[in-house]
């Protein structure tokens, strides 16, 4: 099992600092985030109802 982050679709594994949450909007989706995209605070959007952030 890995998940794959939202915005560089970089395969993560028990990465420190990588996040995985709802979508902030809908609900519906499990964004991921690796500690990367975070930390250069890369866009992500979710496929469900198309919501972008960070913010
Ligand atoms: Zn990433
Ligand atoms: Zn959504």
């Amino acid at each position: 099992m890995y998940l794959i982050c939202n915005s560089c679709k970089t395969r993560i594994a028990n990465q420190p600092g990588s996040v995985v949450f709802p979508c902030p909007k809908c609900g519906k989706y499990q964004i991921v985030r690796c500690y990367r995209c975070r930390r250069a605070a890369v866009k992500y959007k979710c496929p469900e109802c198309g919501f972008e952030g960070p913010n």
